[in-house]
């Protein structure tokens, strides 16, 4: 599969070393790819590389690779913060804060920096590829690759095709991803949320609803999503569980519980006030629940390597 040019893809670009941007370095650094990553000066690249390192050198400690691979991993990261450093990638991978005028600023710069062949794709969780890509000229050659949080963990990572992006390039993306170890999944039209998010925000809708409600408490609510359909779900899909269920069945009870479920346009006004009397969550710790924010271990939250260590033993499932 070609497009214009590129058979396969050897050097991949990153533009952003954030949250999202250092996983996806790490992800494809890892499997063997030449990455070069950007950031906006020398402190936050600094930052991100050291992001990078410190999950490596974790690896190491737990016996999960050897110091020799995450030696050779680390080589094939350069971190940058000129643009024209791109010039020899053969995919960029853009994941800038989310912003329309920063990110199309982004891909017109890429566009005259990249080889004509390359491929140019965005991380954006809500923009419209016609959009980012309005100055492009190659608009058969941009997609998103929409990576979950921590991307270099979670497996999924959404290929999103715009009107004009190529079956051709769509398969280029969905073959990286597939040689990363990513379990890729293709939307073949662009729709806002595209099906991760769509979901999330359903169940979101109605999980607040209840939390409002006063139906249950926080803790319960998250136990028996975590202990059935949080359970169930890593194992088979929705669809798959209403075919095993019977589509009689389950056309009935959701029929009927239809009805009473949240159809609500807005989150709920608690949680707006929540959010203004400045309970953000982890970050301020408060949210649902409280924290304990001195307890940060380097740069991380307790509950954030938590969440990780759970997400790693999970992925053994996933691959097993
Ligand atoms: P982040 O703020 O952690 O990282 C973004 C980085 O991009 C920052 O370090 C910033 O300095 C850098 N940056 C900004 N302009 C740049 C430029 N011109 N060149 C190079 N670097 C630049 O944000 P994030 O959470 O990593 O999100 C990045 C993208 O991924 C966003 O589009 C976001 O919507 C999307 N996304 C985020 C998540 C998530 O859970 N965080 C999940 C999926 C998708």
């Amino acid at each position: 599969m070609t497009t214009g040019g590129i058979m396969e893809i050897k050097r991949v670009g990153v533009v952003g070393c954030g949250t999202m941007g250092s996983g996806i370095v790490l992800a494809c650094a890892r499997s063997g790819y030449e990455v070069v990553t950007s950031e906006i000066n020398d402190e936050l690249l600094k930052k991100g590389l050291a992001t990078i390192n410190a999950f490596l050198t974790k690896s190491v400690e737990k016996g999960k690779i050897t110091n020799e691979e995450k030696e050779a991993t680390l080589a094939r990261i350069r971190g940058t913060t000129s643009m024209q450093d791109f010039s020899g990638c053969d995919l960029v991978i853009e994941a800038a804060i989310e912003d329309i005028e920063l990110k199309k600023k982004i891909f017109s710069n890429l566009n005259k920096v990249c080889p004509e062949s390359a491929i140019l794709a965005s991380n954006t969780s809500a923009l419209l590829l016609k959009d980012i890509a309005a100055h492009c000229r190659r608009k058969d050659r941009v997609v998103i690759t929409h990576w979950i949080n921590p991307p270099h963990l979670v497996p999924l990572v959404e290929v999103v095709r715009g009107k004009d992006t190529s079956a051709a390039t769509m398969e280029l993306a969905y073959n990286l991803l597939k040689k990363l170890e990513k379990v890729p999944v293709k939307i073949m039209r662009e729709i806002p949320g595209f099906i991760l998010n769509r979901l999330q925000a359903a169940l979101m809708r109605e999980t607040w609803s209840l939390w409002q409600q006063g139906i249950a408490s926080a803790e319960d609510i998250d136990l028996a999503m975590k202990a059935s359909l949080g359970f169930r779900w890593a194992a088979i899909g929705p669809l798959e569980t209403a075919d095993l269920g019977g589509l009689d069945i389950f056309y009935k009870v959701m029929g009927r519980l239809f009805e009473v479920i949240s159809d609500s346009h807005q989150p709920p006004e608690e949680l707006r006030k929540m959010i203004e009397s400045g309970k953000l969550g982890l970050k301020s710790g408060q949210g649902f629940y409280d924290y304990d924010v001195s307890y940060f271990e380097e740069g991380e939250a307790a509950r954030v390597k938590e969440r990780d260590r759970k997400h790693i033993q999970l992925l053994k499932l996933w691959y097993s």
